[in-house]
């Protein structure tokens, strides 16, 4: 809803610094028509290094070049948009693509990494461990985004991540904005990886083509698009919101417009938070500037952001939207509704 923050160098520097030549490493022997082994040397599940097709190798060049010259573990997201929008690497037959793909996907683990876990790369050994301080890529990710309170797909759900009581660290999901399995070599990049609910991640968005959407961290949907309830009068009743939806801004992206419709956004708000936007235009209508001035001497407080918090749940400031529940339908209502 309101564009997510760059994350820190020292995230990145750290993850480029763990990942980065382990996965070159087993990049450059399948470049030479060699597989990796999975594991450990002497593990028991080693798998024999078995030899890939030429034309399966050309593709592996073809990654191995971008992984090197794009960084796609820790490319922006703008990058990213753009290393997906020009990715044409030599075509490949079906059971070769599968084959790439699946090694690939045992490179760019998100689950190991989700675990915890760094890559390494030793005498044709690639595979994933604990490193030293036990915290992974995932759980470093998750403490960055701790002012990201609710999801910002549909700044509905909440993000969490806590400490159970017997120590277990419980995250939200992340969800990989670029497919995994469209894109496995992106299931580690930093800027590929956002802080979801499970509605938007695992429900709504699963066959979308990412490119044409528009991303948390490029696109700010605040200054695309505006929630605006539509009202009308039952018997004796206010004016009570029937139906919720997103007008644009004058400038309104076509990727906005599509985030919209991928989210289903307006069904959504409008089947579940109607009620919301009702009272939040009662309490605009009610508490009018004077009144909040009124109730700031009572209370003894000058800080405007204090009744506005009491009022109206947030302080009416776009920096608040990723922190509160409906932050951005709330800020868009008492714009428009105001007296
Ligand atoms: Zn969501």
């Amino acid at each position: 809803m309101k564009k997510l923050s760059g994350i820190p160098n020292s995230i990145t520097d750290r993850h480029e610094n763990a990942c980065f030549a382990p996965i070159k490493g087993a990049l450059d022997l399948l470049c030479n028509n060699q597989r990796p082994v999975f594991g450990k040397a002497g593990s028991s599940n080693n798998q024999s290094n078995g030899s890939i097709s030429a034309a399966a190798a050309l593709y592996f060049k073809y990654v191995r070049k971008q992984f090197v010259v794009h960084h796609f573990l820790t490319a922006t997201a703008r990058k990213l948009r753009n290393i997906v929008n020009h990715w044409q690497p030599p075509p490949l037959n079906s059971a070769d693509k599968e084959q790439a793909d699946m090694l690939l996907k045992r490179i760019f683990d998100y689950d190991a990494f989700r675990q915890g876990k760094t890559p390494c790369f030793q005498n044709g050994h690639f595979y994933w461990t604990k490193n030293r301080t036990g915290v992974g890529g995932y759980e470093y990710l998750a403490y960055h985004y701790k002012n990201v309170k609710y999801c910002p797909y549909c700044n509905a759900d909440a993000i969490y991540v806590f400490r159970t009581a017997d120590g277990r660290e419980i995250f939200s999901a992340f969800d990989h904005f670029f497919l995994r399995d469209e894109y496995p070599f992106l299931a580690l990049s930093l800027y590929n990886l956002i802080p979801t609910c499970y509605r938007c991640n695992s429900q709504l968005k699963t066959v979308a083509d990412m490119r044409t959407i528009a991303n948390p961290f490029i696109e700010d949907m605040h200054s695309n698009v505006f929630f605006f309830p539509v009202l009308h009068r039952i018997g004796l009743q206010s004016n009570v919101p029937c139906r919720i939806i997103l007008c644009p801004h004058e400038r309104c992206s076509p990727k906005a417009h599509a985030f919209v419709q991928l989210f289903e956004l307006e069904r959504l708000y409008s089947s579940s938070f109607a009620k919301d936007a009702w009272m939040c235009i009662e309490k605009v209508r009610q508490y009018t500037p004077e009144f909040r001035r009124h109730m700031a001497s009572v209370i003894g407080h000058k800080d405007p952001r204090l009744v506005e918090t009491l009022l109206f749940g947030m302080p009416l400031d776009e920096s608040e939207i990723n922190k509160t529940r409906l932050g951005k339908m709330t800020l868009d209502i008492v714009e428009r509704f105001h007296v």
